[in-house]
């Protein structure tokens, strides 16, 4: 069987940025949005397992009160959890916070080292969050797996694996550095709007004709992932067929699925 060319990450980067109206993602990413590393890990623990819309309400309570290591270090487990109830897992989240602020007070000075194998070593940091760290907060290229990259990765061929730590793997070994910067943004972006979890919508999408999963789910054929294959009545309504009554959905009051956090891993 003939192998599929090598993905063009240049391509796939240029017309989601288009698509989403990001702007060159040439351009170094914290000259439009520099954003403080000691926030950034604070904000990424918060975001585990929950919304992005929890986990920014809850960062601009907690920052409005205790904004960097020093205020938060003081500060009681009872008042953290206070302010970050609504982002679930709120009394490990606390005590995780509150003692990263700590040793980054005690052991650093007060400053979030930046380097993949010391934010390792704070409470409750594990991969995604020390490479949010190092891209969001210093501009350094990392690859912050979560969610929405290791599922897009594999549908778009780049990779072929099972969980998001092989996922950072494999694209750490296969991606020039270059992109390793702009792909979380747009990633997440694309798997928040149209590369969902469930029924992607690539009949809308940009890189369609240049996606394994894209080109397949369009010809009927096998999907990379064999979750993201067509169901078969959604095959037959798409090539015109109706299926009977009985066997056709509700639309009334239909609702989407609530879009996941882009942020699950630690
Ligand atoms: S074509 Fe479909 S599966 Fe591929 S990136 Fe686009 S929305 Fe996702």
């Amino acid at each position: 069987m003939k192998r599929a060319p090598p993905l063009d990450w240049e391509v796939v980067l240029d017309r989601l940025s288009a698509f989403y109206g990001r702007g060159d993602w040439r351009v170094p990413y914290l000259r439009d949005h520099a954003e403080d590393p000691f926030q950034v890990l604070i904000g990424t623990i918060l975001s585990q397992r929950t919304r992005d819309e929890n986990t920014d309400r809850a960062s601009a309570k907690l920052f409005a009160k205790y904004p960097d290591a020093a205020g938060l270090a003081r500060a009681t487990p009872k008042a953290i959890e206070a302010l970050i109830r609504e982002t679930g897992f709120y009394r490990t989240k606390a005590r995780h916070i509150r003692a990263c602020a700590q040793q980054v007070l005690e052991r650093f000075h007060g400053v979030v080292p930046p380097d993949l194998d010391t934010l390792l070593t704070l409470p409750g940091v594990g991969p995604k969050t020390a490479n949010c760290v190092l891209v969001f907060g210093y501009g350094i290229p990392g690859v912050p797996v979560d969610t929405h990259v290791h599922r897009i990765s594999n549908r778009i061929g780049a990779v072929r694996t099972k969980t998001p730590e092989e996922t950072e793997a494999q694209l750490r070994e296969r991606l020039p550095r270059e992109y390793w910067i702009p792909i979380n943004p747009l990633l997440v972006q694309h798997g928040q709007n149209l590369c969902r979890p469930n029924g992607p919508l690539c009949e809308r999408c940009p890189i369609a004709d240049i996606c394994p999963t894209g080109v397949a789910r369009t010809l009927g054929r096998p999907t990379p992932r064999p979750e993201d294959r067509v169901a078969r009545g959604a095959s037959a309504a798409r090539q015109g067929r109706r299926r009977p009554p009985s066997a056709r959905r509700p639309t009334r009051g239909a609702r989407s699925s609530p879009r996941k956090s882009s942020a699950s891993a630690p």
